[in-house]
């Protein structure tokens, strides 16, 4: 092998961003295509990345079983538990570098990129340290018999995942895969793939054997469609829109491989009139404008009861106004939305409430002209059945609903087809409780969101949002298969 480094953000790590990662070897798309990344900052060409097509899937499946039926399919959970532990050190003495990187390839502010680094070494600690701590269960079962269970690796799991968050989903759904001892065939975003490939230098750094962890970079048509109906996968995670989540379920089954959907949402945070709003308002916003919308979890929808609305709408506003839009490298508030597409997309929902109380908008920074930039929007005011309260926008936009009381909050917050997250701020212990039970969402938070970036807290969704739990320990077992063992022994 003897890479052609181009001129590429990702240089310096020493492999060619227009290749792929099979076999612990990089190397080009076999077809010889190539795909060009933008930094959405500027709008300007970034550098070529592989576009893999079946074929490449294809031998990366092949590397995978094979790494299964050899080294890596061999290791013990304590072995495994280390190689994630030193991929772990490895991402954390690269934060800096990786940061840099992904702010070019997703125009995330550099503050939030470097908090996605670190997430992504933490996810890594995380699943090293559970790797040898998932057991089976000895059952009561007949005289004369002694049953038992065991915990397997599906075999060969496929991920794919989106261009907004690349290094969490790569680390909650590839760590957790990887400590169960699967081996992985990665097919990252064609909009921003160059932190995966990177991870991938890391892994083969940090001693993962050929074939643990393949990366075949290419448009979702074409490698992403491949992988999800490949028969030698064994399990599928999915990361991304409603839209394409259908298609892959619907491939997948023709092999009944197992398919965790990880979708949109339209998530509600909501407030009553005794929470404490000075805890309250950065939640507020910032579940709304970070990574400039461009999050699943976006809380998106904020509903206000009546006697403290005005209150809220007037010091949510406050911070709207003072938002700074720019370059990713310039470290603002938010950055530009991923491509020029996405910036359409959002720029149209914003036309379609023109009806709207539109309260706030935030403030573009002089220096950013070229990038995909819309700038944070507020509207108050808005009806829950009203387009921008029920589809997800994925763009720095929240509407603000009033509410009377508990009942009619409830059939707000639970009244579109989504079901991710949402949060309740309050200091009535009961309503609480109430509300916690009542929500029909994968998380709630209780006078918090997000709640530090939740590495040990199952994620997923409900309805429309998906299906399956990804993070914390639970994620061991979607990404592991259970097998029962009965022995007749007299
Ligand atoms: P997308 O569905 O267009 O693409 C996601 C991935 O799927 C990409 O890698 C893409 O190449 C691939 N893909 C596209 N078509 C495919 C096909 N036919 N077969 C196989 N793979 C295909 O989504 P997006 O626009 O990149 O991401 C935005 C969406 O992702 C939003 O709806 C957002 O809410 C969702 N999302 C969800 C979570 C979560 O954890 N629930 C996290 C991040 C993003």
């Amino acid at each position: 092998m003897n890479p052609k480094i181009t001129d590429s953000p990702v240089a310096a790590f020493g492999f060619d961003s227009a290749h792929c990662f099979i076999g612990g070897d990089w190397k080009p798309a076999i077809e010889g295509g190539v795909l060009e990344l933008e930094n959405p900052s500027t709008g300007e060409r970034l550098c070529s990345i592989a576009r893999g097509t079946q074929t490449d899937i294809d031998a990366a499946v092949v590397a995978a079983q094979t790494a299964m039926q050899t080294g890596w399919g061999r290791s013990t959970a304590v072995e495994r538990g280390r190689a994630l532990q030193r991929l772990s050190q490895l991402v954390l003495a690269h934060v800096d570098a990786l940061a840099q990187i992904e702010s070019l390839d997703v125009g995330k502010p550099l503050k939030q990129a470097r908090a996605d680094a670190v997430a992504l070494a933490r996810y890594c600690e995380f699943y090293a340290g559970a790797a040898d701590k998932v057991h089976g269960e000895t059952l009561p079962f007949m005289e004369g018999y002694t049953a038992f269970t065991l915990r397997e690796p599906h075999g060969v799991t496929g991920h794919i995942v989106p261009w907004n968050y690349p290094m969490q989903i790569i680390g909650r759904s590839v760590g957790a895969a990887l400590a169960m001892g699967n081996a992985c065939v990665l097919k990252p975003a064609e909009e921003a793939c160059l932190t995966a490939l990177v991870f991938a230098e890391l892994a083969s750094q940090a001693g993962l054997p050929a074939g643990a962890l393949n990366v075949v970079p290419g448009l979702g048509s074409e490698a992403g469609s491949a992988l999800s109906a490949h028969t030698g996968v064994n399990h599928i995670s999915f990361t991304g829109s409603f839209d394409t989540g259908v298609k892959i379920q619907t491939s997948a089954a023709q092999s009944v491989v197992p398919v965790t959907l990880e979708l949109g949402g339209k998530s509600a945070q909501v407030v009553f009139d005794d929470a404490n709003l000075d805890a309250a308002l950065p939640f507020l916003v910032n579940a709304g404008i970070q990574n400039a919308g461009q999050t699943c979890s976006a809380s998106s929808r904020i509903l206000i009861q009546r006697s403290v609305y005005q209150t809220v709408l007037s010091r949510m506003a406050e911070h709207y106004t003072a938002l700074q839009v720019g370059n990713a490298l310039d470290d603002l508030h938010l950055g530009p939305l991923i491509s020029v597409r996405q910036k359409d997309i959002v720029s149209s929902y914003i036309e379609q409430g023109s009806d709207l109380n539109k309260v706030a908008v935030g403030q573009l920074h002089e220096a950013a002209a070229n990038g995909y930039f819309v700038l944070p929007t507020l509207f108050a005011d808005v009806s829950p059945n009203h387009v921008l309260a029920q589809e997800e926008i994925f763009g720095p936009v929240q509407v603000l609903i009033p509410f009377d009381d508990e009942d009619d909050a409830l059939a707000i917050a639970n009244g579109t087809p989504f079901g991710l997250v949402a949060s309740v701020w309050t200091n009535d212990g009961g309503r609480q409780m109430r509300m916690a039970k009542a929500l029909r969402a994968g998380q709630v938070f209780i006078n918090n969101y997000g709640a530090g970036g939740g590495v040990e807290l199952p994620f997923g969704g409900v309805g429309k949002s998906g299906h399956g739990r990804e993070k914390g320990f639970e994620a061991l077992y979607g990404f592991s298969t259970l097998k029962t063992v009965a022995v007749a022994h007299g």
